[in-house]
């Protein structure tokens, strides 16, 4: 009767362990439904477009993605000579700052430097029957401008750049004054 017990036993336990085996198979063998964004995810720029969708005005669009420029004139920035930085109304990199803007007359924000030259990005442009060279955000591609060899010096170059794909940010009042926090410290106790 033992020997009886025992195969019986053993026989029990094979069987659970199979079905513990066929169980387990059946979970893994599940498909995960990967529902219909299989196709566009991952392209950085594809991110900031559909971003600047929900969030730019259509005329920020229109320049920054469909490469619109806007009427000469018409832009905040034209006659704006305040101090501080102009970001990409995109993704909010720094691409010019005020100490190189000036009024070129064309009726678009001029600059003729951009501030770090890693900040923009440019290419050949040569649509409406002409060759210019196209200022982009390096960071997000975004639209910018175009560049002309017509700036004053130092750098002989004019960024003629549409307001729509900028955001000023004016400079800090309180870096005019980074004295006034060490004359509060009483340093001397000699
Ligand atoms: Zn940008």
């Amino acid at each position: 009767m033992r020997p009886d017990r025992k195969n019986t036993s053993l026989l029990i336990a094979a069987l659970l362990i199979s079905g513990l085996l066929a169980f387990g198979c059946n979970q893994t063998v599940q498909p995960a439904s990967a529902g219909e964004s299989q196709s566009t995810a991952g392209d950085a720029s594809m991110d900031y477009e559909a971003k600047a969708k929900e969030e730019l005005t259509p005329e920020q669009y229109n320049v920054c993605f469909l490469k619109g420029t806007e009427p000469p004139g018409s832009g905040e920035y034209d006659k704006h000579f305040e101090p501080g930085a102009y970001h990409c109304v995109v993704c909010d990199q720094q691409l010019f700052e005020s100490e190189t803007k000036y009024d070129s007359g064309s009726g678009w924000p001029a600059f003729y430097d951009s501030v770090d030259s890693d900040a923009v990005a440019t290419e050949d442009d040569y649509s409406l029957g002409m060759h210019r060279i196209e200022v982009m955000c390096a960071n997000c591609g975004s639209h910018l401008g175009h560049v002309f060899p017509d700036g004053p010096e130092p750098t002989g170059q004019r960024y003629c750049i549409n307001s729509l794909a900028l955001v000023f940010k004016p400079a800090a009042p309180s870096d005019k004054e980074p004295d006034t926090a060490a004359e509060a410290d009483p340093a001397d106790q000699d």
